[in-house]
């Protein structure tokens, strides 16, 4: 898989060096000058999307308050044009603790020399991010963790989650399952992934032996459904530790309950709101 993602620069890099004529010349001198714009664009352009950038870095700090982060690992991403196509990320390996609204990249999922910029992102998140922003115009908002409790839930041979409580119940009938795990998420399986989510209602992907995706139409709207999620696998999970019969809701419940919440007046922005105002007073350099 590590060829897939590597082959297409070192194809694209050898061809300049033994190409003979002029108008390749011309040509490697304008990718420099692209490459230019691009490093201003990945890193360095940061008046543009503040607040969508501010809500990115406060997103990230909070997965890492509530230890729902993974080492240096795991990508955020959120679409920036009416296509979807455009996108902020973090940074390859930049601990979420210390994501500042200035450190995301501006990529655009349809530039396919991508990789080559000296200020690439991390290739697995290309794969599966890129794919994601490439296919499913839906999916304005991308988050994806190993979170303890989801992981659990997806190295499981079921990784259905009853609905057993109110928060299992938001998930019922919302969430896909990927049984197809074929290793890291170069371009391939990324684009595996993205076509298990063509359909908008599904807003979760349980990565079978791997963790958990989901989709929002804002960061608090992602960030809330990433945060009840790993909530409800927890229940789940100790429900099943205690080896007692479990109180499964029927169907119409599970869905009357779902919609409940969905209906409930800007619960993911309400949640937002606060979180961004504890790290307005604690740490603002969040916003930087
Ligand atoms: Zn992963």
């Amino acid at each position: 898989m590590t060829g897939i993602a590597c082959g297409v620069g070192a194809q694209a890099i050898s061809s300049v060096k033994t190409a003979p004529n002029n108008s390749v010349h011309s040509a490697k001198g304008e990718e420099a000058i692209m490459s230019e714009v691009r490093k201003v664009e990945f890193g360095k352009n940061t008046a543009e999307f503040s607040e969508e950038r501010a809500d990115m870095a406060c997103a990230f700090r909070w997965t890492a308050r509530l230890n729902l982060h993974e080492g240096v690992a795991n990508h955020f991403s959120l679409a920036v044009n009416d296509e979807g196509t455009k996108f902020l990320m973090n940074r390859n390996q930049q601990h979420f603790s210390r994501v500042k609204a200035s450190d995301l990249l501006l990529l655009d999922a349809n530039d396919a020399t991508t990789m080559d910029h000296p200020d690439a992102p991390d290739p697995t998140a290309w794969g599966l991010h890129g794919s994601v922003h490439r296919h499913c115009r839906h999916a304005r908002c991308v988050i994806h963790v190993h979170s303890v409790h989801a992981t659990v839930l997806a190295s499981l041979a079921d990784s259905n989650l009853p609905p057993i409580d109110q928060n299992t119940a938001i998930f019922f009938n919302r969430y896909v399952i990927d049984e197809g795990y074929n290793g890291l998420a170069f371009e391939e399986e990324g684009e595996r992934c993205a076509e298990m989510l063509s359909d908008p209602s599904k807003k979760v992907m349980i990565m079978g032996n791997h963790g958990v995706l989901v989709i929002g139409d804002t960061v608090a709207d992602a960030f809330n459904r990433m945060y009840y999620f790993e909530r409800a696998a927890e229940t789940y999970i100790k429900a099943l530790w205690t080896q007692q019969p479990l109180r499964v809701l029927s169907d119409e419940i599970a869905e009357k309950t779902s919609r409940e919440i969905e209906q409930y007046p800007d619960q993911g922005q309400r949640h937002f709101v606060e979180l961004r105002a504890i790290l307005d007073a604690e740490e603002p350099a969040y916003r930087e």
